[in-house]
C-alpha cells in the first residue's frame, strides 16, 4: 500500500528477512521513553544486499540489534525464514540464531584478545556442537582462507597482533562459521583506510556468492553503499525517509535528506559535478524531536506545513518511495 511506508515490501517466496513496523525504545536518563527506531519496515530477498544509511545517531545500530533481537523491541515483527523471531523466547530464539550473524565496526574490540584466531573462528562451531574436532579444524582453515588469511600464519596468533582490516577478516570468518542466511554488517569498514575498505567490501561480495548470503549493510556513508547495494534505505531520526532500488535512489533521489547525502558523495566524472548541499546542525535528539516532520529545521526546502504535518510515504517509481510533502501524490 502506498502511504504506509510499506509499499516497497515485496511478496517474494525467496524473502530472507521481512521487518514490519519495528519500534525500539530506550529509557532516557530522565526516565522518559525514547523511540530510537520508529516503525521501520524493510525486506531482503535471497542474495541481496540491502543498505541502511543515515547520519550517526539516526538509529541504524539500534535497528540492527533490534532485528537480531539482541535488544528488546517494543512492537513490530521480524520474520526470518518464515518465522517471526520477536515472538520467540529462550531456547526457541537460540535455535534461530545461527541463521543470522552480525559484524561490527570495531572488529578489534569485538574479538576476545586472549583467544587465538583459530579458537575465535572455531568457537561458534563448538558452542553449537557442529562436526568433529577434525571437521571443525578443516572448516576453520577453509573459512580463514576464504577471507584471504593463511591458516598456517594466523591460526596461533591473537587479534591484537593484527590490523583493523585483518581483524575484520577474522570477524567475517567467525560470523560465517555457522553458515548464516543473513549477515548484518554494522559499519564494517567505517574505521578502515579507504584502500582497506575496498578489500573488505570485496570479501563480503565473495562471501555472498560462496555461502549464498544476504547482507543487511549499515553505513553513514552513501558513497560506500551505492556500489554494493541492491536496495538502499535512508533513515533520519529513527524513521525511514526514502527507500528503493540503489540505481533509482542514486539517479532520482526524491527526499531532500537523500539529496543532501548524495551531494556529499564524490563523483568520478568531473562533468557531472554536483553542488554540495550542506546541512546545518546535528541530528536532533529523539528525546525531544522537532514538531511536525522532524527533518524540517534542517531541510533546505522546508515548507510551512512541514512544521506541523508529517508527510506520508509516496511512491516515486516501482519499489521506490519517499516521505516528503514535495513528492507528487
Ligand atoms: P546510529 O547507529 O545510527 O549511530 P544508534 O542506533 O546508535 O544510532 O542510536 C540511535 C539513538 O538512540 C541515539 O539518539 C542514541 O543516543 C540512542 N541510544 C543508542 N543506544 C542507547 C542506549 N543503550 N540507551 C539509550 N539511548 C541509546
Ligand atoms: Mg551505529
Amino acid at each position: 500500500m502506498a502511504g504506509t511506508g510499506k509499499a516497497h515490501l515485496r511478496n517474494s517466496a525467496d524473502t530472507v528477512l521481512r521487518v514490519e513496523d519495528l519500534v525500539v525504545e530506550y529509557a532516557s536518563a530522565g526516565g522518559e521513553k525514547v523511540q530510537a527506531v520508529s516503525g521501520v519496515s524493510i525486506d531482503i530477498i535471497a542474495g541481496e544486499t540491502v543498505s541502511v544509511v543515515g547520519e550517526s545517531g539516526c538509529g541504524k545500530s539500534t535497528l540492527a540489534k533490534g532485528i537480531l533481537q539482541l535488544i528488546n523491541t517494543k512492537s513490530g515483527s521480524v520474520v526470518i525464514n518464515g518465522q517471526d523471531i520477536t515472538k520467540l523466547k529462550g531456547d526457541e530464539l537460540r535455535e534461530a540464531r545461527p541463521n543470522m550473524q552480525m559484524i561490527f565496526q570495531d572488529s578489534i574490540s569485538s574479538l576476545d584478545p586472549h583467544m587465538k584466531v583459530s579458537a575465535l573462528v572455531e568457537q561458534p562451531l563448538k558452542v553449537w556442537n557442529r562436526g568433529t574436532e577434525a571437521e571443525r579444524k578443516a572448516k576453520v582453515d577453509d573459512l580463514l582462507r576464504s577471507v584471504g588469511l593463511d591458516p598456517e600464519i594466523v591460526s596461533d596468533r591473537k587479534p591484537t597482533e593484527f590490523s583493523g582490516g585483518q581483524c575484520q577478516r577474522i570477524s567475517i570468518a567467525r560470523a560465517l562459521a555457522l553458515e548464516p542466511k543473513l549477515l548484518v554488517c554494522d559499519e564494517p569498514v567505517s574505521s578502515l583506510d579507504v584502500s582497506i575498505q575496498a578489500q573488505i567490501l570485496n570479501i563480503l561480495q565473495d562471501m555472498k556468492q560462496r555461502y549464498g548470503l544476504s547482507l543487511l549493510f549499515i553505513s553513514h556513508d552513501l558513497s560506500v553503499v551505492r556500489t554494493i547495494s541492491d536496495r538502499i534505505v535512508v533513515m533520519y531520526l529513527g524513521r525511514v525517509v526514502e527507500s528503493g532500488p540503489a540505481h533509482s535512489i542514486g539517479r532520482n533521489p526524491q527526499h531532500p535528506y537523500t539529496q543532501v547525502l548524495l551531494s556529499a558523495v564524490p563523483t568520478v566524472n568531473p562533468s557531472a559535478k554536483r553542488d554540495r548541499i550542506l546541512l546545518s546542525g546535528d541530528v536532533p535528539s529523539p528525546i525531544h524531536p522537532p514538531s511536525g516532520w522532524p527533518f524540517h529545521p534542517r531541510c533546505p526546502v522546508a515548507e510551512s506545513r512541514c512544521r506541523t504535518e508529517r508527510p506520508e510515504f509516496r511512491t516515486v517509481s516501482h519499489g521506490h518511495e519517499a516521505a516528503c510533502h514535495r513528492v507528487p501524490a
